[in-house]
């Protein structure tokens, strides 16, 4: 049998594409050493410059390595840099998201392929990941419809459309009979479910919490305006995490232009305002340092980050990606003042998450991963992170804690 190694490259999105891929090889035998491999698929990204720079970089790296191995470019650098890496004869074949799941017939072929497919498909396997044995990462649609400047998603994953609902629901009630409590739904633009097959995430998050054993639902990352007034009535419910992410890249309204954003602060304020008042920890994505990004905008920006109610942030650097609109933009703006962006905003939002924490002290409803030397980890219902220490096996037990400790780094208990 041939040996096959998968090299992933880039998210949690092209980590789920490659379970898929591995699921359905039933031919090959999986490697763990690429360089005794005869096949090594490269499931690559190409959200940056520089993601494209280590996949090609990898690519070269095997050819030196392990020669005789054929090299087969799959994933989203498939679709941006796949017609030029084989015309060069830098890999053997090329493969497109939508031929995921045939890889077993397509690694079979002998001589050099470029199977690129579309990008309408979506796989009627439904990829699930799991963290210990209770919280599941269900993937519930793919492709995006929105046009942010700086980013290629959509040209590389095409346009969004949601899995079927009586997959999806049939997958969380067989893993939840096996003991799942926790259900975390992902997708490259997730708020975006439905909006295909004439139904919402409203209704999906309805029809999961009637399922037996279904304790917590989260939801990756929403964009402010596909929260609608559905979704607001379910706020309350025992079963929603009290903790949204709401991806608003950016605060200043010149920013949010540049950036082709369909949100404003104006109405983002209002919204976050209002979920916050409903008990909710928020976060969101904020990119520093893209193109135009001047001391006035920032200014602007920052001092409306003090104000929102913010709990968490995964804040990004802006990083250049060739053909998308963004990369044209001047004046750019230097790494150095990026870097110093990024920190003055994760300090605030740090002193706001300690802030809020220890506002929230009791109550908190953890579900614990699996420990190791007496200590636990576990996430509380406002994606609070805290640490355990108990001598009774607690892995994947839901604890209720009381009067945490609660410190700048993160909360402590003792059970
Ligand atoms: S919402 Fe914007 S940033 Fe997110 S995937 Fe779509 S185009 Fe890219």
């Amino acid at each position: 049998m041939k040996k096959v190694y998968f090299k992933t490259f880039g998210c949690r999105t092209n980590q789920f594409d490659t379970q898929v891929m591995m699921s359905k090889l039933h031919e090959f035998e999986l490697s763990n050493d690429e360089i005794t491999s005869d096949i090594i698929v490269v499931n690559s990204c190409t959200v940056t410059n520089g993601a494209d720079s280590s996949v090609r970089n990898y690519i070269s790296s095997m050819k030196r390595k392990n020669p005789d191995a054929k090299v087969i470019l799959a994933g989203c650098g498939s679709h941006s840099k796949g017609e030029s890496l084989f015309a060069d004869k830098k890999v053997f074949g090329v493969m497109g998201h939508s031929e995921k799941e045939n890889i077993n017939e397509i690694l079979k072929v002998e001589t050099p392929f470029y199977e690129i497919g579309d990008l309408k498909h979506i796989d009627s396997t439904i990829v699930e990941e799991f963290i210990g044995k209770s919280r599941a990462f269900i993937k519930i649609q793919e492709g995006c419809d929105f046009r942010c400047s700086y980013c290629i998603i959509p040209a590389v994953r095409g346009d969004a459309r949601s899995h079927r609902e009586e997959t999806i629901l049939k997958q969380i009630t067989k893993l939840a009979a096996n003991g799942f409590g926790e259900f975390i739904l992902t997708g490259t633009n997730v708020g975006s479910y439905g909006q295909d097959h004439n139904t919402s995430m409203a209704k999906l998050l309805k029809k999961i919490s009637y399922i037996r054993g279904v304790r917590r639902i989260r939801i990756g990352s929403l964009e402010p305006i596909q929260i609608d007034d559905e979704f607001m009535e379910l706020l309350d419910e025992p079963w929603m995490a009290k903790h949204l992410h709401i991806a608003l890249q950016h605060t200043s309204d010149k920013m949010l232009e540049l950036m082709n954003r369909r949100n404003s602060y104006k109405t983002d304020l209002e919204l976050f305002n209002k979920i916050a008042n409903r008990g909710y920890a928020l976060g969101t994505d904020f990119i520093v340092g893209h193109p135009g990004e001047d001391e006035k905008a920032w200014k602007e920006a920052i001092d409306r980050v003090k104000t929102l109610p913010l709990t968490h942030v995964h804040a990004f650097s802006y990083s250049k990606r060739d053909n998308t609109v963004s990369a044209a933009m001047k004046p750019e703006v230097r790494g150095n003042i990026a870097k110093e962006r990024h920190h003055e905003l994760t300090e605030i939002i740090k002193a706001k998450n300690f802030a809020f924490r220890r506002e929230h002290m009791g109550n908190l409803e953890v579900l614990l991963e699996n420990g190791k030397d007496d200590v636990y980890h576990g996430f509380d219902q406002y994606f609070n992170r805290v640490e355990i220490n108990s001598e009774e096996d607690l892995s994947s037990n839901w604890v209720l804690l009381n009067n945490v400790e609660v410190n700048s780094d993160g909360n402590k208990a003792k059970l």
